[in-house]
């Protein structure tokens, strides 16, 4: 038993009882938090803070994940989810007072890192009491991908120098969970091995805060790792393909996922996650595709998928979409079987199948597409 670190959790729970202090921010953020002291104000009455829970909060869908496996089971436990389940990435998203709700009476704050809670970075110093981890921190520099700043852009030979650049960036950073945007490609937890890493790193946090139930965190992580493992041996074949075809990715998410595996990334054309593309912009678009020779396009099922099947009707390769995770129904196996439908992809897509994951290929849900027309919205 750590006293240590209990008696640090115990301050920690006197700190938010005597009241947080806020910080003068932008007026967005002060029109936020008036919002949720009025919350506070009319939920007063019945609030009965139980002192003795432990609350969790994750950022988005794939942690919530995370911590169900981790936590499961475990008395005195409490995780919440600040975004909906079918936000998808954060990338875009925008701050609901709803969501400093959330964040009321938490413990520990779960964050992915990397750019990705970007909307929350002036919000987190107004909560000096809580503890926040990023899953970028439990991972090694040299295991992250270059993110968009550093991607190589079409055909400038400027690749060498974006990936010491981008070295640099991230070996000089004290945090790798604090880089901002763009720097590093954010989606780790799409390797299976950093995500592994990621649990044992969350698991071991969970542990130090919450320390009479380190017994139950460290197996539940075993456990989980276990499954894992039992996935990823099934899939084992695909790293030893002799020739791999190479991918353009339409989301920067897969990147992690074909270095995985060894599959070469041609191009990574983030172009689902903008909205809104000119027709010049879409017909640069099909020559970079076509440039990359016979490659499959994989696209991210969070969006809506027009420009990859616009793609594919142009360049007459075959489209994937695939699943990375970020949103579903709250279920404890949701990242295993994302996964488990990828690599079976990726499996079809390399011919060592039969096709069970034929279906996915080139849908077309949306004949009447308007191409000059602006594309790649959501489809909600
Ligand atoms: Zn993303």
């Amino acid at each position: 038993m750590n006293k240590k670190r209990q008696n640090i959790f115990l301050q920690r729970r006197e700190k938010r009882k005597s009241g947080r202090s806020r910080s003068a921010g932008t007026w967005v953020l002060s029109v936020l938090l008036a919002a949720l002291l009025c919350l506070g104000a009319l939920s007063g009455c019945q609030k009965t803070e139980k002192e003795d829970t432990f609350k969790v909060v994750t950022s988005f869908y794939p942690l919530y994940i995370m911590l169900m496996n981790l936590t499961d089971g475990v008395d005195g436990v409490e995780i919440a989810n600040m975004a909906e389940p079918q936000t998808g990435c954060l990338h875009d998203y925008q701050l609901r007072p709803k969501d400093l709700v959330s964040l009321e009476g938490a413990d520990l704050f779960v964050a992915n890192g990397g750019g990705m809670e970007e909307f929350l970075s002036d919000v987190l110093d107004t909560y000096p009491s809580l503890t926040v981890t990023y899953l970028l921190d439990g991972l090694h520099e040299e295991d992250l991908l270059p993110g968009e700043d550093h991607a190589h852009d079409g055909h400038d030979h400027a690749h060498a120098h974006e990936e010491e650049d981008f070295h640099e960036e991230t070996e000089a950073a004290d945090s790798l969970g604090k880089l901002p945007s763009g720097v590093v490609n954010p989606h780790t937890w799409l390797n299976p091995e950093l995500y592994k890493e990621e649990l044992q790193y969350i698991s071991s946090i969970l542990s130090e805060m919450d320390e009479e139930n380190r017994e139950s965190y460290e197996e539940n992580c075993a456990s989980y790792i276990g499954k894992i493992d039992k996935l990823t041996a099934e899939y084992e074949a695909l790293k030893e393909i002799p020739s791999k075809k190479g991918c353009v990715l339409l989301h920067e998410s897969f990147a992690y996922l074909a270095d995985a595996y060894g599959f070469p990334v041609m191009e990574t054309v983030d172009v689902e996650k903008d909205s809104g593309f000119s027709a010049r912009e879409i017909r640069q678009l099909i020559d970079l595709v076509r440039e990359a020779g016979d490659a499959m396009i994989i696209s991210d099922s969070q969006y809506s998928g027009r420009i990859s099947r616009l793609l594919a009707e142009e360049t007459g390769l075959v489209t994937y979409q695939m699943d990375s995770g970020v949103s579903g129904e709250y279920e404890k196996d949701a990242w295993l079987d994302a996964m488990r439908g990828n690599l079976e992809i990726l499996r079809t897509a390399s011919g060592m199948t039969s096709g069970s994951a034929v279906a996915s290929e080139n849908r077309v849900k949306d004949p009447e597409k308007p191409a000059d027309s602006e594309t790649g919205s959501r489809e909600e």
